[in-house]
């Protein structure tokens, strides 16, 4: 068979199957490419969800493609459609709907699901959470002036969030497990930033304390505290949807694990964006990684290597996340090394880089993005750096790039 000729079957439309199929139609594919999604809308960005569609005046979310345009390109889009099996042998995929799609080639898209806190769901207290366009439309009208929403999380959707609310005039309370903000990072210097951010906007912090259940008019910690609170917002991570994966046979406990091109362990069959399981030199293990530039770009790459121009993705993670006025951009593993602070972390614009065995394998940059243009170019290279050079803040960053 000639492989530009194949069947193509995307389950999944998010980021990371939308851009497959365009990438697919780019690298010169001529056959069929279904891109199925079990979401009503088509393919749209997801990150805007914490940020302008809850603060904008008028919610506009961003589409990837108008639908239009995906039948200009010749992706076949079906919207509110699940795909519930699939046959490695027979080369099928099947529709809750009964229909089945045949392939030749099938990209798992299928991202991630919210992990939900069984103990606070039905209670008495009002408990949301936050991973697609429904949700954000839902979440919207909620934030009124004077509402007390509790964020239950302080990770990347849950600080958003609050700075959203704020924003919208609400009472915010922000409830973390671990002893400090956005602890999946484990950088003091951020973590530190983001206290005194939030606290200064008028957020009420709450670190080391879990919520138990929710109340009538709020949330009981399990040291006996209670939130007062309207509505809870729960953002406690997120879990692969990996139930074809499964199916078929994949190995995919905690994502489903692809090489470098995006293959899994079954001929044909790829895997892309959050849900896919990759080799990380940065962080020295396997991990999904859950960010928008890698759902684009990794699946970019492996659309491809399934159109047959072999493609290797191995970019060190970088993600950016809004809060207020600022911009915080994160790349590598910046728990991985020394933390190296350069600038004034009082003052809203600093930059971090973390160092180990004389390489940059993390940095982080706030409000400061051509620092961060620098750190993800020396973190992707591994250039050997001077500690000496970073402690300098006379030194300018980009010199490193040329030394
Ligand atoms: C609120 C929010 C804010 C974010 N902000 C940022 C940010 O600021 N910066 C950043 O870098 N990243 C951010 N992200 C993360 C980023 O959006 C994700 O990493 C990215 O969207 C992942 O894309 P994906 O296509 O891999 O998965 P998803 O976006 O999860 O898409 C997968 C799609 O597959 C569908 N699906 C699953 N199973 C099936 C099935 N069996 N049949 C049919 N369809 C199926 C799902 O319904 C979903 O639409 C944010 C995420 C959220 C939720």
């Amino acid at each position: 068979m000639d492989l530009k000729e194949a069947r193509i079957v995307i389950v999944g439309a998010g980021q990371a199957g939308a851009r497959a199929a365009e990438a697919l139609r780019a690298a010169g594919h001529h056959g069929p490419i279904s891109l199925v999604g079990e979401e009503e809308h088509p393919p749209y960005e997801r990150p805007q969800l914490s940020k302008a569609v809850l603060i904008d005046k008028e919610p506009n979310p961003t589409l990837i493609r108008q639908a239009q345009d995906w039948s200009d390109l010749e992706v076949a889009l079906l919207t509110s459609s699940s795909v519930v099996a699939a046959d490695a042998q027979r080369r099928v995929v099947a529709l809750a709907n009964g229909r089945e799609l045949s392939f030749d080639r099938l990209l798992l898209a299928t991202g991630t699901r919210v992990r939900r806190l069984a103990e606070l769901d039905n209670g008495p207290l009002p408990v949301r959470y936050l991973r697609s366009l429904g949700d954000a439309l839902a979440l919207r009208p909620e934030l009124k002036p004077g509402r007390r929403i509790a964020l239950v999380g302080g990770g990347v959707v849950g600080l958003e969030v609050a700075s959203a609310a704020i924003r919208r005039g609400c009472q915010v309370t922000i409830i973390e497990k671990a002893d400090s903000l956005l602890p999946q990072i484990g950088s003091g210097s951020l973590a530190d930033y983001l206290r005194s951010l939030h606290s200064s906007k008028g957020a009420r912090i709450v670190c080391g304390a879990v919520a138990k259940r929710t109340i009538s008019g709020g949330l009981e910690l399990n040291d006996g505290r209670l939130i007062p609170a309207d509505l809870a917002l729960v953002g406690v991570g997120v879990e692969p949807v990996t139930e074809l994966a499964l199916q078929l046979g994949l190995d995919s406990r905690r994502g489903i694990r692809v090489t470098s091109t995006g293959a899994t362990a079954i001929e044909g069959i790829f895997a892309a964006g959050d849900v896919a399981e990759q080799w990380s030199p940065g962080h020295d293990r396997w991990m999904r990684i859950e960010n928008w530039a890698n759902a684009q770009n990794q699946a970019i790459a492996t659309a491809r290597s399934m159109a047959g121009i072999e493609t290797a993705y191995g970019a060190p993670p970088w993600f950016w996340s809004d809060q207020y006025d600022a911009n915080i951009q994160i790349v590598g593993n910046p728990a991985g090394g020394d933390e190296i602070v350069r600038g004034d972390t009082t003052d809203g614009r600093f930059t971090v880089a973390s160092v180990r065995d004389g390489e940059v394998v993390g940095g982080i940059a706030v409000n400061s993005a051509r620092d961060m243009a620098v750190l993800r170019r020396l973190v992707a290279s591994r250039k050997r750096v001077r500690k000496s050079d970073l402690e300098n803040p006379a030194f300018e960053l980009k010199r490193l790039l040329a030394a």
